[in-house]
């Protein structure tokens, strides 16, 4: 697809798009993916489907992990040739567009999709490959809103030219995959794992509960069952699905990213690259919008993770060296208002380790600590916990806002 074959109004609005977005770009608002978006769409509403077409797409959708997934598989992509992605993780229709236009004529592209959109980009792109990487509450107590996600996905999946490639361990995107799967869509189950499990101990299907056994799981009345993994994380590296075992050097911390490297290498055999190839161009992704980014400051090597929701919590505690450990928490608007959350978390495993908090909403978090029996200090900012550490390793796990704020914190000292 080359921009000269667009129509008259598909071309305007992608010369708009990529106005604004500079625009947006020179005024300092951010990188202009989101506006330079929503004003190509005003022009032309049918403009992702045009500049999707003649390219193949692989969308990454799930609760967690999505960013660095997509990251992940453009790299593992960008064997065969160009490849479009939306990496700075503007995820829903006009973030898309936007990258598309930006990146003009690729003959691939990878597109992270917020959850609640892929039905709408599943109708727009044509995707050869949907990748489902999990499913689990954002802030709230919303196990009614994972299944009714759930739901969406098991009705938007069937009767579409695509591949799957979908997380074995999540029960709720096992279901929301199995319709599709029934149908006759080919798929690859993926031993991606699941941290955290509160939401899925109720069958979407019956109501009964599910009960686990090691990484077995299923359904005590009906079928939902696990299937069995085309691929698996196996230590250091992956199992892909002839048996053969890759070892994986990430810069990303943890098993999630190991698995997430999973994921991204089954997409990408999917559309012909070989795993021995992908493999080192998966070792070269760092920092993905700060997240894990290290940073030298004052004789101390600090690295930032990213927390969103329950699950993300548990995963970073997982990916967190023994060392002290600083966390902030808000509760601004794209953080959700309510802390209670804090109360689905297990902050048993920081035990043993120093502990400091900080945040508009410490005091949650200092009262949460305590039921944990997790001793902690409360620090005022991140300079002040920076001042209190002695030189050497700081992890700092923060949700989203105070994730912001520590790394606005960190520009001003630069
Ligand atoms: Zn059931």
């Amino acid at each position: 697809m080359t921009d000269h074959k667009l129509p008259m109004r598909a071309k305007l609005a992608t010369s708009l798009s990529r106005g604004a977005a500079a625009l947006s770009r020179a005024t300092g608002r951010g990188d202009g993916s989101v506006i330079g978006g929503r004003i190509a769409l005003m022009v032309d509403p049918n403009l992702l489907a045009e500049l999707a077409a003649g390219r193949e797409i692989a969308l990454i959708s799930g609760t967690n992990g999505k960013t660095t997934t997509t990251r992940l598989t453009a790299a593992a992509m960008g064997v065969l040739g160009d490849v479009a992605t939306n990496s700075l993780g503007a995820n829903m229709p006009t973030g898309h567009t936007s990258a598309l236009a930006k990146a003009g004529a690729t003959p691939y592209a990878v597109l992270e999709v917020d959850e609640h959109y892929l039905k709408q980009v599943l109708d727009a792109t044509h995707p050869k490959v949907v990748a489902l990487l999990n499913l689990s509450r954002d802030q709230l107590d919303r196990a009614k809103e994972v299944a009714m996600m759930a739901a969406l996905w098991r009705d938007a999946l069937p009767g579409r030219d695509l591949h799957l490639v979908a997380n074995a361990d999540d029960p709720m995107v096992v279901w929301a995959a199995g319709k599709a799967v029934a149908a006759g869509t080919s798929v690859t189950w993926v031993a991606a794992g699941q941290r955290f499990h509160d939401d899925s101990w109720v069958c979407p299907e019956c109501g009964a509960s599910i009960e686990r056994n090691g990484e077995q799981w299923a359904c005590v009345a009906g079928n939902l069952s696990r299937p069995v993994p085309h691929w698996t994380v196996s230590g250091d590296g992956v199992v892909d699905n002839t048996g053969t075992y890759h070892h994986i050097e990430l810069q990303l911390p943890g098993r999630v990213n190991r698995a997430n490297a999973a994921t991204a290498l089954a997409v990408a055999a999917h559309f012909g690259v070989p795993p021995a190839k992908a493999v080192p161009e998966l070792s070269k992704v760092a920092s993905i919008a700060g997240r894990y980014a290290v940073v030298e400051r004052d004789g101390r090597t600090i690295r930032l993770l990213l927390s969103k929701n329950p699950a993300g919590w548990l995963e970073a505690f997982d990916m967190a060296d023994d060392v002290p450990t600083l966390l902030s928490i808000n509760a601004r608007d794209p953080d959700g208002l309510d802390t209670s959350w804090l109360y689905d978390v297990d902050f048993s495993p920081l035990r043993g380790r120093r502990v400091l908090v900080t945040g508009d909403r410490a005091m949650d978090l200092a009262v949460r600590l305590e039921v944990n029996d997790v001793p902690f200090e409360h620090v005022k900012s991140f300079s002040q916990a920076l001042t209190l550490i002695p030189p050497g390793r700081l992890e700092v796990i923060a949700n989203y806002t105070a994730f912001q704020d520590i790394r606005a914190e960190l520009d001003r000292v630069n």
